[in-house]
């Protein structure tokens, strides 16, 4: 039987293509933007795995595309409007995730407010030695109000981490949630008056780009912390700078930004930012489970003809 010719376009996990190669015949190419392939290789190519982009334009020139597997649980790199109107189904890799990007929630959040990163700096350049005890962190989590922007998947286990700190725990999604013992409120504006610690762990969509700006960070309030591990996109990193800087806001944490990997000058000269470069799913064993549901997504399809966790653009039917 031939082999399905799978397209890796750009970098990515190497057990992705290690595993897929097994069983199928690997097309590599250095861009999603230039293939350089001849029409009868991108006409042989039935599948792709992700890590990033997949634009229309690839789309368009491979005529027999069945499924592409997008490497996260975000797959704000994939035309999926574009797949969904080709029939081409796109897999994303939810939920083995989630335990691993809420402990760098947690983590972020905790260095955030008690600045243990600069602590740790302080001591290694043998400050503690030479000057004394390292400065008192102004902020605590002792006591705080806690806004969870998205309680879907990861934003769930975040709020049960959270519990055992004994914060208030409120959030917004769209849809309010049954059964849960969070506070909701309507909007990301009335949750974040109701905190003074905004958590946001939502995708990037037309809706969320550019949803935290001044206004909520003015809602905030001064003592008030903004912790983002969902997309970068969702902050308008201008009005963040800014809100750092005049006092609207005490601190940040990041994982993301609106530009990686470049992360503005603003940002990186704020002494109340804490800074880290995307690393909120980046344990081994947590990206190689995500490479496994990647490659099992598409040997599945071309098994049994079914994927195994399509995005709801894409929705799989019988
Ligand atoms: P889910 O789809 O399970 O949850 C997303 C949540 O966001 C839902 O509660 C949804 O609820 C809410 N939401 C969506 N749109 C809006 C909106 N316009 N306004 C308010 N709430 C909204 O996704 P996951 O929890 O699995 O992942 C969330 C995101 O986290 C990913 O899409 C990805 O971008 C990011 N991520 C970042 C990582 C990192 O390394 N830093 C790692 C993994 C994920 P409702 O539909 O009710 O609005």
């Amino acid at each position: 039987m031939t082999k399905p010719a799978i397209l890796i376009p750009g970098r990515i996990h190497p057990r992705v293509e290690t595993r897929l190669a097994e069983t199928c015949e690997i097309i590599t190419v250095a861009s999603a933007d230039e293939p350089g392939l001849d029409a009868e290789t991108l006409a042989r190519v039935r599948g792709a795995a992700v890590s990033g982009r997949f634009p229309a334009s690839l789309m368009a020139v491979l005529p027999n595309l069945e499924i592409i597997g997008s490497f996260g649980v975000g797959y704000d790199g994939v035309d999926v409007a574009e797949a969904a109107r080709r029939g081409v189904i796109v897999t994303h890799t939810p939920d083995v995730l989630n335990d691993e990007v809420a402990d760098t929630a947690v983590a972020l959040l905790l260095n955030t407010v008690r600045r243990f990163p600069q602590a740790e700096a302080y001591l290694r350049v043998g400050r503690w030695e030479g000057e004394g005890a390292f400065p008192l962190s102004p902020l605590s989590l002792k006591g705080r109000r806690v806004g969870i922007h998205g309680l879907g998947r990861i934003g769930l286990e975040i709020a049960a981490r959270l519990l055992p700190f004994k914060v208030e725990i409120h959030y917004f999604s769209r849809h309010k949630r049954d059964g849960v013992p969070y506070v909701y409120h309507d909007s990301l504006k009335a949750l974040a008056t109701a905190v003074d610690t905004l958590i946001s762990i939502v995708p990037s969509t037309p809706e969320t780009v550019g949803a935290i700006d001044a206004e909520i960070l003015k809602a905030l309030g001064p003592t008030g912390v903004l912790i983002n591990v969902g997309r970068g996109a969702t902050v308008n990193e201008d009005d963040l700078v800014k809100a750092l800087t005049d006092g609207t806001i005490a601190a940040a944490g990041l994982d993301v930004y609106a530009d990686e990997p470049r992360v503005s000058s603003g940002l990186l000269e704020l002494q109340n930012a804490s800074l880290l470069p995307h690393v909120g799913s980046g344990s081994v064993a947590t990206r190689d489970a995500m490479a496994d549901l990647v490659v099992d997504n598409l040997l599945t399809w071309f098994a049994k003809g079914e994927p195994l966790t399509p995005v709801p653009e894409t929705p799989f039917r019988k």
